[in-house]
């Protein structure tokens, strides 16, 4: 039996300097105290349908829309992302959660994995070792014990699948078209606060009015080999975002 034992050392650590990923609703309270929130657009390169079986595609595919780059289909997955350098600035003093109570649904399942594809690794987590040696059990083979997180991570996953229309409205309401190639980086975009909350709160009210004509997406990767393959497929590839698009930027991993 594999345990792993965990208990909030309360450094403060996950509150620091951050791209918090954020539920539809949280992204617009985050707005309306004050926050930035940007958008991290990726896409998938899907040419085909994957097979039935393939629970990982099945698993995307609930989380993204369908758009096209140029001649290739592709899928497109937005995160809304609370961004902060420094303390986050809910963080209170003694390092205490200043919104402890409208915390993001990310907030409460930390140390925890939200996709169930990724295993609780404490090597990758920000939590100091003493919180790792604590005596109570936090998961056993995989399987959280806590009841009150693995609730947290549900909502998390449902609200990432009820929020892809909006989000998609979202891109055409702010003419988003640029993403990064998945598992190859991020474009972020920042827009405006007020422009940003103004879209959310549209989009969220009514989801329809914002039904336009798909734009094509141009798919950023700073790898020379990417980007032609993608062109070679009929897509639209580009080594980096154009520089003329005031908010836009790419970081590679
Ligand atoms: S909202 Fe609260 S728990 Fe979440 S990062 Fe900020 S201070 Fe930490
Ligand atoms: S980094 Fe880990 S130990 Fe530190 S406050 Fe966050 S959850 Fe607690």
């Amino acid at each position: 039996m594999d345990s792993t034992h965990f208990d909030c050392a309360r450094c403060g650590k996950c509150c620091t300097d951050l791209r918090l990923p954020l539920t539809f609703p949280e992204a617009v309270r985050w707005l309306e105290r004050g926050g930035q929130v940007d958008l991290l657009c990726e896409a998938l390169p899907w040419p085909v349908e994957p097979d039935a079986d393939n629970a990982y595609a099945a698993y995307k595919r609930k989380r993204t829309f369908a758009a096209t780059s140029g001649e290739l289909p592709i899928r497109v997955g937005v995160t809304l992302a609370a961004t902060f350098t420094g303390p986050c600035p809910n963080l209170g003093e003694a390092i205490r959660c200043g919104i402890y109570e409208e915390r993001p649904l990310v907030c409460r399942v930390y140390p925890a994995e939200i996709n169930p594809f990724f295993a609780l690794k404490p090597e990758f987590k920000l939590c100091p070792e003493e919180a790792w040696q604590a005596p109570t059990p936090f998961a056993i083979d995989g399987v959280l014990i806590d009841a009150v997180t693995r609730d947290s991570i549900d909502a998390s996953r449902r609200a990432d699948e009820a929020s892809v229309e909006m989000k998609r409205a979202l891109c055409e309401r702010l003419g988003l078209d640029r993403a990064s190639v998945v598992n190859e980086g991020f474009v972020i975009v920042t827009s405006a606060r007020e422009r940003l909350l103004g879209a959310l709160i549209d989009v969220q009210q009514d989801v329809q009015a914002h039904d336009t004509a798909p734009q094509t997406w141009t798919l950023v990767s700073n790898r020379r080999a990417t980007v032609d393959t993608l062109i070679e497929v009929g897509a639209l590839g580009a080594m980096d975002v154009d520089a003329t698009r005031e908010g836009y930027q790419y970081i590679g991993l």
